[in-house]
């Protein structure tokens, strides 16, 4: 496949856009080559500027579960497009989506739209610390919150008390109230909360991780989160902005039947345009503006838009749960045939997947934490990547992503996704 006109698109964007990117999960830094220019995508597929059609396994990065295009969503935002795009006032359609989204998800009585999983993140941070008049928050070592100052804290060698910031920008004062802790380790989240005795507002948690390859719970973390959590009034913070309204109507608190205190979400409840929310018990969102003293807002919060787009989405999910369960089988089937591939041709691998979601890592441990995450071969990713490139399949140009199922994937795509990793795979 030739992707000339892409990498001519990509030097214009770089004279003008830093890297050529407006998010740098696009950049191809990590795997070589110049990003792919998409013109247009229907259900399963991508189609770029120079004429290719790559089976896509990102799916914006998770909104697309049910297909590029999917008509409902596009249909809704045409016609809402035609009353007027903002108007800065209420709309009844808020109410809507927010009944629709509070009857799916257990455990929450009220929400609030925002624009994004980075705002909605942010926010339910301010309001636990709001909540609880404490300052301290609890994150893990490789689960993405949004690029929000108090998140860009990654876990250096052994920070085990303090976080260091990884990004410039971040200030030290800010860095100091984020408390890394080790992804399916409760141990070391007990001794952090010992450590930081009535000073910790909330523990925020991806509850499958997501962002550093798919690293589901193990038998029991999430359970030892909420028991630490209730035992030290502290809240727990689920960002289901990746799992909401994927592993399941509910999220992660109905698959796997754990309460959380506040949750996030994104991707999926937009159906593709820019919307994210936070949601909780009336008692806790009782303390947001302008009903309480914890300041949000936004001008474009609820857009007609967004929200009609959210809302038919959200409406197909919750009329056909079997999505959910016919998700999980074509991942299974895909996850058994890669395996099989790559074992026949000797690989070194490991895969994880849960419902929806699947990663492959090329190591043979299991990938339980970011260290774990990051001991993969990522030589053999970039021709992995690469080679899965030229067959027509598109994942996620970097070892420590998420492959995302849709609904709109066929058996033959599968099919020919494991022949495309059986081809490439004999080359490395
Ligand atoms: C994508 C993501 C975010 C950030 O959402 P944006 O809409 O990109 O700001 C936050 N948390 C998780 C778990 C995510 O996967």
């Amino acid at each position: 496949m030739l992707y000339k006109r892409s990498s001519q698109l990509f030097a214009e964007a770089e004279k003008l856009i830093p890297g050529g990117v407006n998010s740098p999960v696009r950049a191809f830094k990590a795997v070589g080559g110049t990003p792919i220019f998409v013109k247009s995508a229907k259900g399963a597929y991508l189609y770029d500027e120079d004429g290719n059609r790559l089976i896509d396994y990102i799916n914006s990065w998770g909104p697309m579960i049910l297909g590029h295009a999917y008509e409902p969503v596009v249909q809704a935002v045409i016609e809402k497009a035609k009353l007027g795009t903002s108007f800065g006032m209420p709309t009844e359609l808020e109410t809507q989506i927010a009944a629709l989204a509070v009857a799916m998800v257990p455990n929450i009585d009220k929400i609030r739209f925002v624009n994004s999983g980075t705002e909605a993140c942010m926010s339910a941070v301010r309001l636990a610390r709001g909540f609880t008049k404490r300052d301290k928050i609890i994150k893990f070592a490789g689960c993405y919150h949004g690029h929000s100052d108090s998140f860009l804290i990654q876990a250096g060698s052994g920070a085990i008390t303090f976080g260091s910031p990884n990004s410039p920008g971040v200030t030290a004062g800010t860095a100091k109230d984020t408390l890394l802790a080790k992804y399916n380790d409760l141990e070391n989240v007990a001794t952090l909360i010992e450590a930081n005795k009535n000073e910790i507002a909330a523990i925020i948690v991806e509850p499958v991780a997501g962002n550093m390859g798919c690293i589901p719970p193990n038998k029991g973390f999430l359970e030892g989160l909420r028991q630490l959590c209730t035992d030290n009034n502290i809240l727990l913070i689920f960002d289901e902005v990746m799992t909401g309204f994927r592993l399941a109507a509910g999220g992660v608190q109905e698959l796997l039947n754990i309460t959380a205190d506040i949750v996030c979400f994104g991707k999926v409840i937009g159906g593709g345009l820019p919307v994210g929310a936070f949601a909780a018990r009336e008692e806790i969102m009782n303390y947001l503006a302008p009903l309480g003293p914890v300041y949000q807002a936004g001008t474009l919060s609820g857009n007609p838009l967004a929200m009609a787009a959210g809302l038919a989405m959200l409406q197909a999910l919750h009329n056909d749960r079997a999505i959910f369960q016919r998700l999980e089988e074509k991942t299974a089937y895909l996850a058994a045939g890669i395996d099989k591939v790559l074992k026949a041709n000797n690989v070194t691998f490991t895969i994880n997947s849960i419902g929806s979601m699947i990663s492959v890592h090329f190591d043979a441990a299991p990938v339980v934490d970011f260290k774990t995450a990051a001991n993969g071969d990522n030589e053999t990713f970039k021709k992995f990547f690469h080679g899965l490139l030229q067959e027509g399949i598109y994942i996620a140009p970097s070892a420590y992503e998420t492959w995302f199922i849709t609904d709109a994937l066929t058996y033959e795509d599968l099919d020919f996704t494991i022949r495309a990793i059986d081809k490439v795979s004999k080359t490395f």
